[in-house]
């Protein structure tokens, strides 16, 4: 993601509470409470600018979305995106996922979306990717049993590592696909990302993985 220095995101951010809820460990186990709903809770993990999240919760009005993002200056991009479409099931955390469990109780969320991940290709490195055991042990606390994990990328070596990763933690893969834009899925919400390389030529890989009970 290019970072462009914006020096009016936080204000944007502060002043966008019903977007960007401040202080999101006060809706630890408490999130279907804030929505006023009883639907599942979807958790996009490296929302970018909300493309994907925005589409999902416009399609999806009985689920409620929540996107974690690290960066200010991206995370404007998702708040003024969610302003227009005016969502009620929609928000945005401006956080780093390291510290998931302090925004979801065990078993909160019933589904994740990691999106064009940043893939850290470097060995050294692998820790860092969002496919990595560190990270699918913090997932599993708060995904309820059998919770699922959608991942797309357009990188065939974080793809190759991730179904590894997911396969030895003892997740089960389903819906495989090398090829996605080129595959018989019905339905799917392009991201930022995905828009971008799959313009210029590259093939999207997308897989679901599903814990144990
Ligand atoms: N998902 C979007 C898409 O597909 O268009 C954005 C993909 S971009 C390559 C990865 C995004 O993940 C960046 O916006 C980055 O800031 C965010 N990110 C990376 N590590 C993160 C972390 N630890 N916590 C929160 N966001 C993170």
């Amino acid at each position: 993601m290019r970072l462009r220095n914006k020096p009016w995101a936080a204000e944007k951010i502060a002043n966008s509470p019903n977007i960007v809820p401040p202080n999101p460990s006060e809706y630890r186990g408490e999130w279907a409470a804030y929505f006023n709903h009883n639907g599942p809770i979807h958790v996009e993990v490296g929302t970018g600018k909300g493309k994907f999240l925005t589409e999902m919760a416009q399609a999806y009005p009985d689920v409620c979305f929540i996107g974690i993002e690290k960066f200010d200056s991206v995370i404007v991009s998702a708040i003024e995106r969610a302003e227009k479409a005016n969502l009620p099931n929609l928000v945005f955390l401006n956080e780093d996922v390291q510290e998931l469990r302090s925004f979801f109780a065990e078993g909160e969320i019933d589904q994740l979306y990691l999106n064009f991940s940043d893939p850290w290709p470097k060995v050294r490195h692998a820790k860092r990717r969002l496919t990595h055991e560190g990270f699918l042990s913090m997932y599993q606390e708060v995904l309820k049993p059998k919770g699922e994990v959608h991942f797309k990328t357009d990188n065939q070596g974080l793809f190759e590592y991730s179904l590894e990763s997911f396969s030895k933690y003892g997740l089960k893969l389903q819906n495989i696909s090398l090829d996605l834009h080129n595959s018989d899925i019905s339905f799917n919400v392009m991201t930022e990302y995905e828009e971008k390389f799959s313009e210029r030529g590259n093939r999207i890989y997308r897989c679901e993985a599903s814990f144990p009970s």
